[in-house]
């Protein structure tokens, strides 16, 4: 998949970048919608076909037939299967970057660490396959032994956001797949081709034929097949709040297992024991890399009046060195889609209009682009200051590469304006204050808390999740702790 978009002019070069279903092993599809790159109008990036519940219906009837076969090898065979997985992704990492740029937008040194990732990913879940999984426990009853085992759930469905077009695909596959469960993955549409890339690894891996499925399409079609399915014994989906919850309500009705990880308002505190300047650093890390387009993004700041001007001055700074183009060479990437440009501009507008001022990325109020397609999504990192505690900016996720930064009295105002959201995914502190980073870590309510650390930018190897709206808040992702959602647990009792 080396083909640069702009050349797609022969059959061969729309092969290879299109993405189809893959059904019982089988590539499947017309592929009829047609993905544009955000940093180049009228450049193809993608194609994909339009799935139907017809094409769920199939993909389930595959993986229900493949999954008993699967579930009965060996672990550590599952595992090496994974294993080699992750190496091609590896071995095909920069072609595949160069796909993920094209159809998302991030820069290519990100898109290769995601990449990277996703190999990690199905690496480190392939090696579990040689770890034990049970206990053995003791009895009350003479010459009794008790075990543990985890029992795959069976065929299980998987809806993926476009923000980490392949890692979330990855680090949600591999744990459902190491414990013997067969998938079926609905992608999201605007990057088909990111998943595709994960599939033929898999599939290239030996990956028998019906394990791993994937149907393109819309969410309100597709998405919605797969969740109503009584053959779905668990769902596991990223994405948006509004479309979770909806998923929750349809899983709960029919009992089924449900996994939500959602949106997030990721706050950081900056108290004034901290350096101003690494503390611009982490902030503007957490709230520009990625294009600000990621569910643990920083997006507001709460900062105390003796570090203020300092901070504000480092921040700005910190802002010229994310400047927006194509991902291909820029340090900050392009906007994933004109909606997404004009939900920014959108909300920075609003929080000027209400009297906050724009410290960067005043170009935000020139009207003469709210995200046309025929102008690349080009959107800088914002700062806005002075604005009212209840401003959308500061209480609506926006997902992209805009942060409200707002004065507080102290720390114990800081960390009730940190809790003061319906979200609870990722919450940062910038302080020397071993004793206030302490209090912090424990009454923070996130899933995930940074101390002097940016908000965003997760191991593989640890659980994550959030709380409140950001969360089912049930079962984590990512490290052993994601072997929960795809398994349940049974007691065996042997006698002699
Ligand atoms: P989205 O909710 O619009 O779409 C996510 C997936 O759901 C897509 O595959 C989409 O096609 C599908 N979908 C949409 N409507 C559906 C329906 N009615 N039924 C079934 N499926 C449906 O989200 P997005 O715009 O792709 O991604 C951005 C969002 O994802 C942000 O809110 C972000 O915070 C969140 N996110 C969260 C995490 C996390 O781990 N908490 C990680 C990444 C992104």
């Amino acid at each position: 998949m080396t083909s640069t978009a702009t050349d797609v002019t022969t059959s061969t070069d729309r092969e290879l970048i299109t993405a189809r279903h893959l059904i019982n092993g089988e590539w499947l599809g017309e592929a009829d919608t047609e993905r544009m790159n955000p940093a180049r109008p009228g450049e193809l990036a993608a194609l994909s076909p339009s799935g139907t519940a017809a094409d769920v219906d199939a993909a389930i009837t595959a993986a229900a037939a493949a999954q008993p076969g699967w579930a009965a090898l060996p672990a550590p065979s599952r595992g090496a299967i994974l294993i080699t997985a992750g190496n091609l992704l590896i071995e095909r990492q920069t072609a595949i970057a160069e796909d993920l740029v094209r159809e998302e937008g991030k820069t290519l040194a990100e898109a290769k660490g995601e990449v990277k990732r996703a190999s990690d990913v199905l690496r480190f879940f392939g090696s579990l396959g040689w770890a034990a999984t049970g206990e053995v426990l003791p009895s009350g009853l003479p010459d009794t032994t008790i075990t543990t085992r985890r029992e795959p759930l069976g065929v299980v469905g998987l809806i993926t956001p476009w923000n980490f077009p392949i890692a979330i695909p990855a680090w949600k596959s591999a744990p459902a797949l190491i414990s013997g469960n067969a998938v079926v993955i609905k992608p999201a549409e605007l990057t088909p081709l990111s998943a595709t890339h994960l599939a033929r690894a898999l599939q290239d891996a030996g990956l028998p034929a019906g394990v791993f499925n994937v149907v393109h399409g819309k969410g309100r079609v597709v998405g919605d097949a797969l969740a109503r399915d009584p053959r779905i014994a668990g769902l596991s989906f990223t994405g948006s709040t509004n479309v979770g919850l909806g998923l929750q309500e349809i899983l709960n009705a029919r009992r089924a297992r449900v996994q939500l990880e959602m949106g997030g308002k990721n706050g950081v505190l900056v108290l004034d024991d901290a350096d101003a300047r690494k503390a611009a650093k982490v902030v503007a890390g957490g709230a520009f890399g990625l294009t600000g387009q990621a569910c643990t993004a920083t997006s507001r700041v709460y900062v105390t009046p003796g570090i203020r001007t300092a901070f504000l001055d480092a921040l700005t700074e910190e802002a010229a060195q994310y400047t927006a183009g194509d991902g291909m060479d820029a340090p900050m990437g392009a906007v994933v889609s004109g909606q997404q440009f004009a939900q920014n501009t959108a909300a920075v507008r609003s929080a000027v209009e209400r009297g906050a001022t724009l410290l960067t990325g005043s170009g935000i109020l020139d009207e003469t682009h709210d995200g046309d397609a025929d102008r690349p999504l080009y959107f800088p990192a914002a700062v806005l200051t002075d604005l009212p505690f209840d401003d959308a900016a500061v209480t609506e996720e926006i997902f992209g590469p805009v942060v409200a930064v707002l004065e507080v009295a102290d720390y114990e105002a800081g960390l009730a304006a940190i809790n003061d959201s319906r979200y609870g995914l990722t919450a940062g502190i910038c302080t020397d204050s071993l004793k206030l980073a302490t209090d912090f870590s424990a009454r923070a309510q996130a899933g995930v808390v940074k101390v002097n650390r940016p908000t965003a930018g997760l191991d593989l190897n640890v659980p994550f999740g959030g709380v409140k709206d950001s969360s089912t808040n049930t079962f984590r992702e990512q490290g052993k702790s994601a072997l929960d959602f795809f398994t349940w647990g049974k007691t065996v009792y042997t006698g002699v």
